[in-house]
């Protein structure tokens, strides 16, 4: 079996806020092979995005890891100096943000931003650096890249910018891109070409992708798997294919229920998963969802369900319905 890239085990996360520390993250354990493309999917609150800060170490001082780990490459994420972190964070890890006019600065043209991080990590002079940079840049599909090098942020529509800052990422050849709702933003048309762009380019480069989601819909084509997350844990994690065809946490099913149906009949209601998502700071007893679960039976409060495996590469944490 190959070597994994990425492999979180157990990972607990709390945060301090005015009404005490909230468990944001509780026993999170995720794997990522090099070369794979990992989704992980959940609504706002579900861990996701703290999953991938963790990752970064950019937990802020409000976030504490509590126990766990997080090796990559053979070093635990958890344990390493800041000093260290920033520099696999400029060289090893790269990360897209959802709204790219916030990482881009407004006052420097879009050669000098994607030059830097080439001219910074990779040692090259800054002529080379910024001709690298317009390379970067006909690679991600903007057109007339190299004339556009000279134009600010301001001068780019939201799907070029989104392109800048997937170039921006590819600077540097990471062994792993994170994108965090990468197209949230963008029209749907736009949506599909930036997802299929930062899949084949980070293909190509032999890169992991984990792309953070609160849509299942949108990254079923890109993702070689999916975790998908609620209330601070994983809920169920497969390769896609066996997910969307085969969901078997109810969570999960009510997701898959919710994604509008080519086939469906016209004018027919779309499923939606009654009450809201849960209050990290005020959980509910045993598994989070059961409040809004179908299926819930008493062993549901008592205690939470472990992730479990219900067949090969299928796993999922509940106590079981059918
Ligand atoms: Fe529903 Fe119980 Fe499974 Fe939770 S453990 S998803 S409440 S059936």
């Amino acid at each position: 079996m190959m070597e994994p890239l990425l492999t979180i085990s157990d990972l607990s996360v709390t945060f301090a806020t005015e009404r005490g520390r909230v468990q944001a993250l509780d026993g999170v354990s995720l794997e990522l092979a090099a070369g794979e493309t990992l989704a992980i999917v959940g609504e706002s609150g579900s861990g996701k995005s703290v999953t991938a800060l963790s990752i970064l170490g950019l937990l802020g001082d409000a976030g504490q890891v509590k126990g766990g780990s997080i090796e990559f490459q053979g070093e635990d994420l958890t344990r390493v100096s800041a000093a260290r972190l920033r520099e696999i964070r400029g060289n090893q890890i790269a990360f897209i943000f959802q709204e790219p006019m916030s990482s881009l600065n407004p006052v420097l043209t879009i050669g000098t931003q994607v030059a830097e991080p080439i001219w910074l990590h990779h040692k090259k002079s800054w002529p080379e650096a910024f001709a690298e940079a317009g390379e970067l840049l006909a690679k991600v599909a903007i057109p007339d890249a190299a004339q556009r090098l000279e134009d600010y942020p301001h001068q780019f529509s939201g799907g070029m910018r989104q392109r800048v800052m997937i170039a921006m990422a590819l600077a540097c050849q990471p062994k792993l891109i994170i994108a965090d709702e990468p197209t949230t933003a963008l029209d749907v048309t736009v949506q599909a070409q930036i997802l299929s762009l930062l899949k084949n380019l980070t293909k190509e480069l032999g890169s992991s992708l984990i792309l953070i989601t609160h849509d299942l819909g949108v990254v079923a084509r890109y993702a070689d798997k999916v975790a998908v997350m609620y209330g601070g844990r994983v809920v169920e994690t497969a390769s896609a294919l066996d997910l969307y065809k085969n969901p078997r946490h109810p969570y999960t099913k009510g997701l898959m229920d919710s994604i509008p149906k080519l086939d469906g009949d016209p004018g027919s209601r779309l499923h939606t998963i009654e009450g809201q998502p849960p209050d990290l700071s005020d959980l509910p007893s045993g598994c989070a969802f059961h409040p809004r679960c179908p299926y819930a039976h008493e062993a549901c409060t008592a205690s939470k369900p472990p992730l479990t495996a219900i067949a090969t590469n299928h796993q999922r944490a509940c106590f079981g319905y059918e």
